[in-house]
């Protein structure tokens, strides 16, 4: 195998619940089209996909149909073996057992799992309930799916190491940050930093900034030793003013970045490596 150290791997967040195609007409909704920018992320040089799913007219959903056609249509691309990463997170006011139940049932290599609550976007609250997150660390470890933990804020980090004590979560874990959310830490290096520096030691840690803050956390990840998540979830553009055709050009841009740092994209197998999943190609 590669020289791991030379390795970054590549997530490609699709869609997420909150951009809608008024912001940006590239964003997929359908099991079809998310289905499509997944497999043509991989062949780009994304190793990961972390799925959400939307009702046709572009409505967050956790319907477990909807999850179910989307991972069928890419596990149908006998050529693709990239890795998927469910949310647990699809809507705000979801009930605990329809979160979980779609990983349970479809087992991917990770699911999300937000750490703690947090006021989202100033607009209402996204809770992750005390009860919710040991339900859920609990069922990831009777299927075997790694958590992808997201942090939003420090704290959150403190919540995963006594959990960590509890047994809810398994050391090492694999740390999300996601910066500039409004509600959470803002995008600058200086969090950055502090965050990789309260990690529990041994874990792997992925970062992105939302909008604005994209580029600079990617690059700052870059030089950090961190690997990278892009996608229409987190940033619409690919340039001031210049919406992005689709989650390929951000892909490709992280590919380009990683190649002038010397780095290479981790291949699926190789992420399944470095991050400790069990593979899951069906
Ligand atoms: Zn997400």
């Amino acid at each position: 195998m590669a020289d791991l150290r030379k390795k970054r791997v590549i997530t490609a967040a699709l869609c997420g619940s909150w951009p809608t195609r008024d912001m940006n007409p590239a964003v997929p909704y359908t099991p079809e089209e998310i289905a499509e920018e997944a497999y043509r992320c991989w062949k780009a040089g994304a190793a990961i996909v972390h799925i959400h799913v939307r009702e046709p007219d572009g409505t967050p959903s956790i319907r477990y149909e909807l999850y179910e056609e989307t991972i069928q249509r890419i596990r149908a691309h006998k050529d693709c073996d990239v890795c998927l990463n469910i949310t647990s997170s699809g809507t705000v006011d979801g009930v605990d057992e329809d979160r979980i139940d779609p990983i349970r049932r479809l087992l991917p290599e990770l699911a999300s799992y937000d750490a703690g609550t947090l006021n989202w976007q100033n607009r209402t609250i996204f809770e992750n309930h005390p009860r919710f997150l040991e339900k859920l660390g609990h069922a990831l470890q009777e299927v075997n799916v790694k958590p992808e933990i997201e942090v939003f804020d420090a704290g959150m980090i403190y919540n995963t190491i006594y959990y960590m004590k509890t047994g809810v979560l398994k050391a090492p874990c694999h740390y999300q940050f996601v910066l500039g959310c409004a509600g959470g830490m803002t995008s600058t290096v200086e969090n950055l930093v502090h965050l990789k520096s309260i990690l529990p030691e041994g874990s792997t840690w992925a970062a992105c900034g939302i909008s604005s803050g994209h580029l600079p956390i990617m690059m700052a990840t870059i030089a950090m030793g961190g690997h990278l998540r892009v996608g229409l979830e987190d940033n619409l553009y690919l340039d001031r003013g210049v919406l992005a055709k689709s989650n390929v050009d951000l892909v490709e841009r992280a590919v380009k970045l990683l190649k002038l740092n010397n780095l290479e994209p981790a291949t699926p197998d190789e992420a399944r490596e470095i991050y400790g999943l069990t593979r899951k190609v069906f």
